[in-house]
């Protein structure tokens, strides 16, 4: 059957000819796609549990979204960030409100995002310094575990080696804090250093949440380095863990808050929020872009963030979330390679003690999209929208997919020293 003009087979066969091949795909072409549900080019239907990797917020085809799109997309979708237009400022005036932030400058992705964020850092700490090259602090601190995007600096404080060697020499200057730990903190943290990124849940890393004594001796050494705590909430922002940010669970702020994935509702959009201090050393032409911030994905960004305040979608978040780790418990009595159940809101993983991606093409095939980030964690990443009709669903799939899945080894990455640390941290705790 052709879906608008073009064959599933068509499309496979271009992609395999034609496509740099830098994703493990699964050989399956979806077409559309409405709520929660994902359908192939067969007809097949997928529960979608993965939404796009944290960007489908509101589910697919949400009527909010569409209308606005379409609304928009008739208008002006791009004009240029040498003029304003009806978006951007309201759109920044309700993250701020969300946020606690003063200001914002959007991008197009989370990565670039990070990249705004590590610059706006150096020119704070310059700016505070004196203004010359050798008053910048260079140093930054990430988190063992950590995933930050793609691009050179963000790839420079994301830890994960496989990611990180093929491309070095990265940015130096950076350090990686053991999880948790605030006395390795405390070790690295010197007047040299000039930003510490913290994902206050871990994504990518596992679903790991920084606990309240590390966040706050981090707040307390970056106010007295004069350095700039930054929040990726890149993952775990706009609403994810029931809360507006995951930081919100602390009681300090940071001075920079990164979001990219659901901000627009699938369309490409990023946006750094900083204080006033930050803000303060920022003039036109020391940073900007193209793309980010068009009519168009900041109206569709203003309208997500409207829907979830209006649709009181975060007390739904956290109920559905109670909900979807009630079950993923008492799935853990009656398998036992399940480790543990965490996450926060809608934004959950699943330690197993053997490999996990055998599930998730299990899960595939019988219908269910998940992924497994680390080798062993289940990463469960459902829309805002989703319902306990869904996650009664999900969670019975899952089960047959648990029984029925053959058993692989034992793996070594269980053995990985960072993720060890991590334990032992998260034990002691
Ligand atoms: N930071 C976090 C916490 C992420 O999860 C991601 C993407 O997964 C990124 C940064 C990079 O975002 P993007 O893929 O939009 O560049």
């Amino acid at each position: 059957m052709g879906h608008g003009g073009v064959t599933a087979q068509a499309a496979l066969r271009d992609a395999h000819r034609f496509l740099l091949n830098t994703y493990k795909r699964a050989p399956i072409v979806f077409v559309r796609a409405k709520g929660c549900t994902i359908v192939d080019a067969d007809g097949k239907k997928y529960l979608d549990f993965l939404g796009g990797i944290a960007v489908n917020a509101l589910g697919h085809g949400h009527p909010r979204i569409v209308r606005t799109i379409r609304r928009e997309a008739g208008r002006a979708i791009h004009f240029s960030n040498l003029y304003h237009h009806l978006w951007q400022g309201p759109l920044g005036r309700k993250l701020a409100s969300w946020s606690g932030m003063d200001r914002v400058f959007f991008t197009n992705s989370g990565t670039e995002a990070i990249e705004g964020a590590l610059k706006l850092a150096r020119l704070y700490t310059r700016r505070q310094n004196g203004g010359s090259r050798a008053s910048g602090k260079p140093g930054i601190l990430a988190l063992d575990n950590s995933f930050h995007g793609r691009t050179f600096g963000a790839l420079s404080i994301t830890s994960t080696r496989k990611y990180r060697e093929p491309f070095e020499p990265l940015l130096p200057g950076v350090q990686f804090v053991c999880f948790n730990d605030v006395a390795d903190l405390e070790a690295k943290f010197d007047a040299t250093i000039g930003a510490v990124v913290i994902e206050p849940l871990q994504g990518e890393g596992g679903i790991h949440a920084v606990s309240d004594a590390f966040w706050n001796r981090a707040r307390e050494l970056a106010t007295q380095h004069g350095a700039a705590l930054v929040a990726d909430e890149i993952q775990c922002g706009l609403g994810r863990t029931g809360r507006y940010f995951a930081y919100q669970r602390f009681a300090a702020r940071p001075d920079i808050v990164v979001v990219a994935k659901p901000l627009a509702g699938g369309l490409p959009l990023g946006a750094v929020l900083v204080n006033d201090a930050i803000a303060s050393a920022v003039s036109p032409g020391v940073h900007g872009t193209t793309f980010g911030g068009g009519p168009l994905t900041c109206a569709v960004a203003l309208e997500f963030l409207k829907t979830v305040d209006e649709e009181k979608l975060l007390g739904k978040i956290q109920e559905r979330g109670r909900e979807l780790r009630a079950g993923l418990i008492k799935l853990q009595r009656k398998f036992d390679f399940i480790r543990e159940v965490r996450g926060e809101g809608l934004m959950v993983g699943v330690e197993l003690s053997i490999e996990g991606a055998p599930f998730v093409t299990e899960a595939l095939r019988s219908g269910v999209l998940i992924n497994c980030t680390h080798d062993y964690v289940l990463r469960f990443l459902p829309p805002f929208t989703v319902t306990s009709r869904e996650i009664g669903q999900f969670l019975s799939k899952l089960e047959t997919v648990f029984a029925k899945t053959p058993r692989t080894a034992l793996l070594p990455a269980m053995n990985s020293s960072a993720v060890a640390k991590a334990r032992a941290l998260a034990v002691a705790r």
